[in-house]
């Protein structure tokens, strides 16, 4: 199965949040996961464990990361 969690993948979730949305958005990743709810907007923070364990699938994957020795300009 495939582990990646890449920024923005959008993904669904086993069990639907109570908001009745089960798609997802990663805002940040790392250690800890943070996704944000497409239906109501709110934000949780998850071990990468139990992210992956909640997650069913990834309906959009996100920003590729970066090739190693690939320079990268970001525009923020
Ligand atoms: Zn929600």
């Amino acid at each position: 199965m495939d582990q990646e969690i890449r920024l923005q993948d959008v993904i669904q979730t086993r069990k639907p949040h109570p908001c009745g949305s089960d798609t997802w958005v990663v805002i940040r990743t790392g250690a800890d996961i943070k996704m944000k709810c497409q239906g109501c907007g709110r934000i949780v923070m998850l071990d990468r464990m139990v992210f992956l364990k909640r997650r069913k699938k990834v309906l959009q994957q996100g920003i590729a990361p970066a090739a190693p020795g690939e320079e990268q300009s970001t525009d923020e």
